[in-house]
């Protein structure tokens, strides 16, 4: 199917190229005046050039979210902060098309899926958040010390950093500014250099939505610079980092000078098992979309298959089918069902793992390849790919491929395949499809990992709690548990001596 042309908007964001970086409530280049160039993965096509800000404009940031944080962000009355947040939302829903056109663009996302899930799940995050403010209760403790009263205050912790990959920018983004914001913190995005303009031009939404100057600042450029230099600065109080887990460790290390707040959300290699009694008319495109959806480069992709082996021949014969019947196109095209690979160092990472499987001896069933002919030698497409007789201990079944490959295992028992499951560093997220009852709730909860979906697969909400195990990380966002990590709690005891 033709690309239709983009949505006006788009095209008028784009031409606002060269993009700059938002401090202060005010788009500014860099203090070196560096850029650097987004590519469409889709096609090669150049989209914009892009601020690539340096450690003196981190500094320039923390500055101005600090003034902001002392200046009255944290002292708004918590309707006011609600309203300004609500308002920021609407205007997210309102240009929701756009937005979804942007990322496909930018990080190579089929539109149908940025459409339909990224850009209402953005607004819908920044929905949820907005009502917290005024909700956000302490409590009176009852201690055991006569003549005292003691309650909780919940204080926001200060200037945020928040570090975001290139995968899903939209909904990591404002998975973790909402929240920070409701709780009265300042906040200083760094999205992903290969997924930045959506979140560019929700940093002009919110300037339009009223957020007054500071508040909220985006900063675009290498992470090995301006994300180390987050992570290390005395003027941070916390970040909120979703990545690799290298990436992670690098974080822990330089945080350690002034003691701040972690969440670390890192890399995966979820099991998803299907069970003989599973309804398979389900779990079979359940299983498909897990592991294939958005390419693969999701973190929570259904990375590892178990399949009871009563069903194994079967659930792979028509896994294979649905495979060779995907269509891998152009990010912008309505019918695209896989899109392309971000870059071209993330498409050798993952030709490399499947050349590790076949070296490992894994029988390649489907895929393999990168595309080259016509169209698709202008970007990163590789076909879905399929292996059996893997091996636990295999390269392909440890680390993390983050592209469209699949290993399939057998499995006898449910002992045997909740070990095989849990044998792994990560533990971010499991998918099971099973219709008995009580092994879907023995299996959920024998499963090392932080979110755990039966007959179903890659929900989330703002209700819901997210975040991993193990080397997937600690800490969390959504819940009650990410309003929790943006806050610190005071005791203020009061003496009330007998009159
Ligand atoms: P990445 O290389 O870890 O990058 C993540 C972010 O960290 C980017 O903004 C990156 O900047 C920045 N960064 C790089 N070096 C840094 C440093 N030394 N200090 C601070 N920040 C630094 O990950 P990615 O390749 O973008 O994304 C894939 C990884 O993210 C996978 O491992 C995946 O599992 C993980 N992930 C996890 C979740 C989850 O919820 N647990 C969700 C999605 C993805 P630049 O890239 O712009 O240089
Ligand atoms: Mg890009």
């Amino acid at each position: 199917m033709p690309i239709p042309p983009l949505h006006p908007d788009t095209q008028a964001f784009l031409a606002r190229s060269p993009h700059k970086l938002l401090i202060d409530g005010a788009w500014t280049p860099a203090a070196s005046g560096a850029t650097y160039t987004s590519i469409s993965p889709s096609d090669g096509s150049v989209l914009a050039e892009l601020a690539s800000a340096g450690v003196e404009d981190v500094d320039r940031a923390v500055a101005a979210a600090r003034r902001a944080f002392e200046n009255g962000w944290a002292d708004l009355l918590p309707r006011e902060r609600e309203r300004l947040l609500r308002r920021w939302a609407d205007l997210i829903a309102a240009h929701a098309d756009e937005l979804a056109e942007l990322e496909s663009l930018d990080n190579g996302k089929p539109i149908h899926h940025t459409r339909t899930i990224d850009s209402r799940v953005a607004a819908n995050l920044v929905y949820h958040f907005a009502g917290w403010p005024s909700k956000m209760v302490g409590y009176t403790a009852p201690v055991s010390i006569p003549n005292h009263f003691v309650y909780t205050r919940r204080e926001p912790v200060g200037v945020a950093g928040i570090i975001i990959p290139w995968n899903y920018p939209l909904i990591h983004g404002m998975q973790k500014v909402s929240p920070a914001l409701a709780c009265g913190n300042t906040v200083i995005l760094k999205p992903a250099q290969l997924a930045s303009l959506p979140l560019l031009r929700l940093g002009e939404l919110a300037l339009e939505a009223g957020l007054p100057p500071g508040v909220f600042n985006v900063i675009t450029g290498r992470g090995s610079v301006i994300g180390q230099a987050m992570a290390e600065h005395p003027g941070i109080n916390k970040i909120q980092v979703t990545g690799s887990t290298a990436v992670g460790r690098s974080v822990i290390r330089a945080s350690a000078g002034n003691l701040k707040r972690l969440a670390l959300e890192l890399g995966s290699k979820a099991p998803n098992i299907i069970f003989p009694d599973a309804n398979l008319d389900e779990a079979i495109p359940g299983a498909f979309r897990a592991a294939f959806g958005n390419t693969g480069q999701s973190c929570v992709a259904g990375a590892r298959l178990f399949v009871h082996v009563s069903i194994f021949d079967m659930v792979l014969d028509t896994l294979v089918t649905m495979a060779k019947e995907a269509r891998i196109g152009h990010a912008l095209d309505p019918d695209t069902e896989l899109g392309p690979i971000v870059d071209a160092v993330q498409t050798k990472t993952i030709l490399d793992y499947i050349q590790s499987g076949i070296e490992e001896g894994a029988t390649l069933v489907l895929g393999g390849r990168r595309l080259s002919d016509g169209d698709y030698g202008k970007g990163f497409y590789i076909e879905p790919t399929i292996f059996t007789d893997v091996r636990d201990d295999m390269v392909i079944s440890r680390e993390e491929i983050f592209g469209p490959v699949l290993p399939v295992y057998a499995f006898e028992t449910e002992a045997e395949v909740i070990a095989r499951a849990n044998d792994t560093e990560y533990g971010l997220a499991a998918g099971i499809w099973t219709n008995d009852l009580a092994r879907a709730h023995r299996v959920a909860a024998g499963i090392k990992a932080g979110v755990v979906w039966v007959n179903t697969y890659d929900l989330f909400d703002g209700a819901a709690p997210f975040g991993g195990f193990k080397g997937s990380g600690y800490g969390r966002d959504n819940g009650l548990e990410v309003l929790e990590a943006y806050t610190e709690v005071k005791s203020v005891w009061i003496a009330t001596p007998e009159a």
